[in-house]
């Protein structure tokens, strides 16, 4: 797909070329572009001055060796990275991914969407991303905890409180976070906001982890009531049994919704009675067990191996909340068939990009992940604003924090859209105005 604009085209063509076999990157980067070329057309200073060259270029790429030692005494290396790829409205902020999947160019892809998304939310948070290959998965506490500190020893060196603040993303939840803010505390001797998503009992949020989830529900309800439907009555299916997917359910159920459907790697569920929803946060947030024991306590539900099954269920709202690309054209056309009104992206980047072609060619809503899964980020910022207070806000504060800040963002997300030429299109307008901010900021810096 070229994009039409001659130099943002070609600029994609040297994205491609210095950042080969990279194809989530290119992905994201072809996505962003496509969507900026009337801001180019109506501001080519953005070009002139650099910005756009800049823009798609990571200010500082970070990797490191982590080697750990497991239970039995054998030694193992992983690879961390941190991407810091822009600071221009605020210091890098963005979670740790641990998953087998992770190389740089996944990095790179998060980092990149980062940038934007945070500008979204209207807080003073730069783009930034890390991570790990390693795999939590199967690993026993004293493993992990090693794995961490090694981890850190390394990472610590490259942030702060006011120059980098990661926080969680997939296989990094609140056990990862504290191990990880330990070991830095230890190292550099101060007490400081520089992970976000920690345990409440040591400068952690109240609705911190919630937040994505909740965010992604009260997003899909603005872009619900704009268009005169609501949560109320409608079957959801979701994907994924993390973070994400656990606090969605429980949101969309709060909203009205029966939600149908979850899964993990392994496979999906569909109970028609709606997901148990304490069951599952028990199965996954206590025991760590696979979405499959779900059928041993309700053996009226059904498991189905492979999870992209998950789409082939009818239902009003998709929700897709476990990862990149989980979402395919296949499924799109089965939902649509299916009678799908509204699609939410929970993960980053889940849908690929036919399948979001598709969306809009049938008249589906669609919210994409940078806009509808920035809740999460908000609240890591507010935890950043309470540490540096040294306060607390209540569970309701912050709560009506996240919601003033998601209707927010969906205005200024339909706004763009409409001032830039395509009404009703929530993924170019989130580009758009996550995008001018930043570029703003790129341009009043000069070339730095
Ligand atoms: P978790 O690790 O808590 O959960 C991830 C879920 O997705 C698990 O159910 C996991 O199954 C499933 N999953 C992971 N990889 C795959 C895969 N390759 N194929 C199928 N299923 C998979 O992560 P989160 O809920 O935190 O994150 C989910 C998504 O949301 C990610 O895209 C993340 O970047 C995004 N996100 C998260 C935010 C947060 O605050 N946590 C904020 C914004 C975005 P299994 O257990 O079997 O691996």
């Amino acid at each position: 797909m070229s994009i039409k604009n001659e130099y943002l085209n070609s600029l994609m063509d040297r994205v491609v070329a210095r950042n080969p076999a990279e194809p989530e990157f290119h992905q994201a980067v072809r996505e962003v572009l496509a969507s900026l070329v009337p801001v180019v057309e109506a501001r080519p200073e953005f070009i002139k001055e650099g910005v756009m060259d800049c823009l798609v270029e990571p200010e500082r790429i970070i990797k490191f060796r982590v080697p750990w030692e497991d239970e039995q005494g054998n030694v193992h290396v992983n690879r961390g990275f941190r991407v810091q790829f822009n600071s221009a409205i605020g210091p890098y902020k963005g979670g740790l991914r641990f998953h087998p999947s992770v190389y740089e160019g996944i990095i790179k892809f998060l980092g990149f969407e980062q940038i934007f998304k945070n500008s979204l939310t209207g807080l003073p948070i730069g783009g930034g991303k890390g991570g790990s290959d390693f795999d939590p998965k199967g690993k026993t506490d004293l493993e992990v905890m090693r794995f961490c500190q090694s981890f850190m020893t390394e990472l610590f060196k490259y942030i702060g409180p006011d120059t980098d603040v990661p926080a969680g993303d997939i296989g990094v939840g609140g056990r990862e976070i504290g191990y990880l803010f330990g070991q830095y505390k230890r190292l550099r001797n101060e007490f400081t906001g520089v992970l976000t998503g920690k345990g409440l009992t040591y400068g952690g949020s109240l609705a911190r982890t919630e937040a994505t989830g909740y965010g992604l529900c009260y997003f899909t309800d603005c872009m619900l009531k704009g268009a005169g439907k609501s949560f109320e009555g409608a079957v959801a299916a979701i994907s994924g049994s993390g973070n994400v997917a656990i606090y969605a359910c429980e949101k969309a159920v709060q909203l009205g919704a029966k939600v149908v459907t979850m899964s993990d790697s392994g496979g999906y569920i569909y109970d028609k009675n709606g997901i148990d929803l304490p069951l599952i946060k028990r199965l996954k947030e206590v025991e760590r067990k696979r979405i499959s024991a779900y059928v041993d306590i309700h053996p009226e539900a059904e498991y189905h191996p492979g999870c992209a099954g998950v789409w082939q269920v009818p239902c009003g709202i998709a929700l897709p909340c476990a990862t990149q690309n989980e979402l395919d054209l296949n499924s799109a056309k089965a939902l649509i068939a299916n009678g799908c009104f509204a699609v939410a992206e929970g993960a980053n980047m889940p849908c690929t990009p036919d399948a979001v072609d598709a969306f809009q060619a049938a008249g589906v809503l669609f919210a994409p992940a940078k806009a509808a899964n920035a809740g999460g980020v908000a609240t890591s910022a507010l935890e950043m604003s309470q540490n540096s207070m040294r306060f607390y806000w209540t569970f309701e504060e912050v709560d009506d924090h996240l919601r003033r800040i998601m209707t927010d963002l969906y205005r200024n997300a339909s706004s763009a859209a409409e001032q830039y030429g395509s009404p009703g299109d929530l993924a170019a307008g989130a580009n758009i105005a996550g995008f001018l901010k930043v570029g703003e900021s790129m341009l009043a810096y000069g070339i730095v």
